[in-house]
């Protein structure tokens, strides 16, 4: 089976993937996936979802050249798939838009989410807003209070957050509690996961919304070099900006693909995020994966300076991609990719986040191994504006 024809009929990238979930979300599911398999040749459907992402999102992205910053990497040539310039600073809007749409077929209208950064919390809420549906996310405590601008964003635009208490009261509480909510609810409510996590099919529905950076990121560089990129990289959180720009650059063998994971502050686990370098194979938010857990498969403490890549498991698909060494997967530390979000700023005039950040770092780190003139897309995920607080308390120590 070719990679481009996964997931199979269970939903499985290899022996990554399925559904693990319980038997009452099966029905749900299955509605999604048939409604979904549905609507992907849906002619009207297909025209409103393009419409949206012209005239509210505002696609196509840019493809800049960044000769400055690619000066400081190497010797090839820099072009950044600009994400960052999506509506809401990145590009989880991409697919917000997609399943709420798809909710409105089914007839849902009250849509939940989880968020740990908030950033998918908050294109969720947009996209809710934007078609008047009803919007709950749930939040741990300790997320809440570390993206406090992020929780004021979301009730702006009409969501409720519900705070989750227990457990560590982060991501991985919250994604408990909007799963006990999708089961008492799921006759009314649609879960809108924001990466490409979760049981089959959300993992290839998310990255079917977000092969759209790709697609986009070929026809751009075919008509500005005649030519196919040499390289793609982006940054790997759940996965879902990295398959993305990945997805349709898969067919064509002589590209080169790198995802970068969060390498923290070290090598322990809880240190990092880095699931191909301390990870097992586990399951978790009901999908089977490469998941960082302790040695009695309780779900590991993550740390990345990045809230976004800060996630103990990773897509299905990339698990598979690892495996068949069709993707190469690295990661890069807090500090590479602080020193890269300054570099890009200074050098550039983009702020980027501190997520798209550790794609640049690998860059600015191993660049130098990069063939002379080589075309490289990096996948510029979200803008750094969310990251500035952060960073400038970091500099100006408490008094
Ligand atoms: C959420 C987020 C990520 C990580 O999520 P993926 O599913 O791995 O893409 C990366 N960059 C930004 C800007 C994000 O908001």
């Amino acid at each position: 089976m070719t990679t481009r024809s996964l997931p199979d009929r269970g939903g499985y990238f290899g022996e990554f993937g399925g559904r693990f979930v319980p038997e009452t979300l099966m029905a749900a599911l299955d509605e999604f996936e048939s409604v979904y398999r549905k609507v992907k040749r849906d002619r009207a459907f297909n025209a409103e979802l393009d419409r949206i992402l012209a005239e509210f999102v505002g696609r196509p992205t840019p493809l800049t050249e960044t000769p400055r910053f690619a000066e400081a990497c190497g010797r090839f040539r820099l072009f950044l798939k600009r994400e960052d310039l999506n509506h809401t600073g990145a590009h989880k809007i991409n697919n917000a838009i997609g399943q709420a749409l798809i909710a409105k077929r089914m007839g849902k209208e009250r849509i939940i989410a989880e968020t740990g950064a908030g950033q998918h919390g908050v294109a969720t809420a947009t996209a809710c807003a934007l078609f008047g549906l009803q919007c709950v996310v749930y939040m741990g405590e300790v997320d809440m209070a570390r993206q406090e601008l992020n929780v004021f964003r979301m009730r702006l635009l009409g969501a409720e957050v519900v705070p989750v208490s227990s457990g560590s009261r982060t991501l991985k509480d919250a994604i408990n509690e909007a799963i006990r909510d999708w089961v008492t609810n799921v006759r009314t409510t649609h879960y809108i996961i924001g990466s490409v996590l979760g049981p089959h099919p959300y993992p290839m529905v998310v990255r079917d919304f977000q092969s759209i950076i790709g697609a986009e990121a070929l026809k751009q560089m075919r008509k500005r070099t005649g030519k196919l990129p040499d390289v793609a990289i982006a940054c790997v959180g759940g996965g879902s900006n990295a398959i993305g720009l990945f997805y349709e650059m898969l067919k064509h063998e002589s590209i080169r693909m790198i995802g970068v994971e969060a390498g923290g502050r070290g090598h322990k686990l809880g240190d990092h995020a880095a699931r191909f370098s301390g990870g097992a194979l586990g399951v978790l938010h009901g999908t089977r994966s490469v998941v960082l857990q302790d040695e009695f498969g309780q779900i590991a403490e993550t740390h990345s300076i990045s809230a976004g890549l800060d996630y103990p498991s990773i897509g299905p698909e990339h698990a598979h991609l690892q495996q068949t060494k069709r993707v190469e997967y690295y990661n890069c530390a807090d500090d590479l990719a602080l020193e890269a979000f300054r570099k890009l700023s200074e050098l550039e005039g983009i702020i980027p986040a501190l997520e798209s950040s550790h794609a640049l770092g690998w860059l600015l780190r191993n660049g130098a191994a990069i063939a002379e003139g080589s075309l490289v897309i990096a996948n510029l995920s979200g803008r750094g504006d969310k990251d500035v607080p952060q960073i400038a308390a970091m500099e100006k120590p408490p008094q």
